[in-house]
């Protein structure tokens, strides 16, 4: 499922020792794999082959530049939902007509940026937006075309922060109100109303919500044509599952194997915009043990790495698999499960040095016995994990590598003190 193995009683990153990473950049740092970009990549398009698919990766899970361009060199597209994030798509070289851009608040300078650029697709999610867009786009003498959001009131089973294609959800607009968008602007010729927009929660790890949405955009798509609108997109959105623990989530492939059918023979350009799935078990964050504190019930394991690096444990309860890089032939962990609990293992929570409660990584997880001073890895870091961090409590952003086969290269230094105070103008 991805490059990162334990030989020899020690985790390789590919073909080369993690640990020797931290002997050279230090810690905390996001190791990501290139290898895994490229299979996980390449997994999706040979999936949805049949439909031959704009494969638009979603920047959003893991931006960094090196990672985009190793992306686009393999065919990919890009979604984006900001400004920022559309600037990385187009230095990182991306054509711009495979570009997707959503997001519920996108501002007027935005939308001038896309149509300068003159994106492929804008992902529209209300008709204030659409509306907006048709002006701007008339003003800038810019025709562009657009997809319209919906929200197809399925349940993703995911959490709540996290579903955002229930009805009640502030993205796009339901079904009913789409029929009366396309009444209103669907015969535009500035901005071509010519798409449907999924994107229905993330992570989504089954099939079937995807195939209610996905049946549900078909049964629209050919009412609207009945109506005589021009339709001949559908953008599938991202969500689909990675597995954090072993199994957890549906292959690709799978995926794939039920929507394809309901897909095919309709005439549809098809968008996806796969993020996670191609990012998550890309990257881990390394991280090293400050210290060993005994509590009440079981031991702290306080680390260099903390919220700041992977806010996901805090803000989703998020599980990541956690375990040190140098355990020894005994403590090797063949699968990577919840409740792994090997013969001498200790009871711990991971937490990092900052001031929250909510500041942890792992809580009670049966880990060998631990010593200040070991590198523990913690897994499926490349997804939601660099590209949401911060600087809170001051600490400077961790350095990103990027490993290709027995070597590997820095991607992002670590940031300096200096970094932290450079936008303070005259201090
Ligand atoms: C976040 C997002 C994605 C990617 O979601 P993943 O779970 O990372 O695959 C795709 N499309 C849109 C519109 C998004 O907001």
């Amino acid at each position: 499922m991805d490059s990162f193995a334990y030989r020899d009683g020690e985790l390789y990153c590919e073909e080369l020792p993690v640990r020797r990473i931290a002997e050279t950049v230090g810690t905390p740092t996001y190791v990501y794999s290139t290898e895994t970009f490229r299979n996980h990549y390449k997994a999706i398009t040979k999936s949805f082959a049949e439909l031959n698919p704009t494969v638009c990766y979603s920047i959003k899970s893991c931006q960094n530049l090196h990672i985009l361009r190793l992306l686009v060199g393999l065919g990919a597209g890009m979604d984006v939902v900001s400004g920022g994030e559309l600037f990385r798509a187009l230095k990182a070289g991306a054509d711009p007509a495979t570009i997707s851009y959503a997001g519920v608040g996108k501002t007027d300078p935005e939308i001038r940026q896309a149509l300068a650029a003159g994106i492929g697709l804008f992902n529209i999610e209300s008709e204030a937006e659409l509306a907006n867009l048709i002006e701007l786009a008339r003003q800038t003498g810019r025709n562009t075309r657009a997809a319209l959001r919906v929200n197809p009131d399925v349940d993703p089973k995911t959490h709540r922060h996290t579903a955002t294609g229930k009805r009640e959800s502030k993205f796009g607009v339901d079904l009913e109100r789409a029929r009366r968008v396309f009444e209103q602007y669907g015969r535009n010729s500035t901005v071509r109303l010519c798409g449907i927009h999924l994107h229905i929660g993330s992570p989504v790890n089954t099939v079937e919500p995807y195939v209610q949405a996905v049946t549900k955009a078909v049964q629209l798509i050919e009412d609207l044509r009945s109506a005589r609108f021009e339709v001949d997109t559908l953008d599938l959105g991202g969500g689909f599952g990675a597995n954090y623990t072993e199994g957890q989530s549906a292959e690709l492939a799978h995926y794939a194997e039920k929507l394809v059918p309901l897909i095919r023979g309709r005439g549809l350009k098809t968008v996806i915009e796969p993020g996670r799935s191609i990012s998550a078990n890309a990257g881990i964050l390394l991280v090293r043990t400050t210290f060993v504190k005994p509590g009440p019930d079981k031991q702290f394991v306080i680390v260099d790495g903390s919220m700041t690096e992977l806010i996901r444990p805090a803000l989703y309860d998020a599980f990541h698999f956690a375990w040190p890089v140098q355990p020894g032939a005994a403590f090797v962990p063949l699968v990577r499960q919840a409740d792994l609990n090997l013969p001498g293992s200790v009871e711990v929570d991971i937490v990092g040095p900052v001031c929250e409660s909510a500041d942890f990584l792992a809580k009670g997880r049966y880990l060998p016995p631990i010593n200040r001073g070991d590198l523990i890895a913690v897994f499926t870091a490349g997804a939601y994990g660099f590209v949401m961090a911060s600087h809170y409590n001051s600490r400077p952003n961790a350095a990103e590598v990027l490993v290709d086969r027995d070597s590997f290269r820095t991607i992002r230094r670590r940031e300096t003190y200096d970094d932290l105070i450079a936008a303070e103008q005259n201090a």
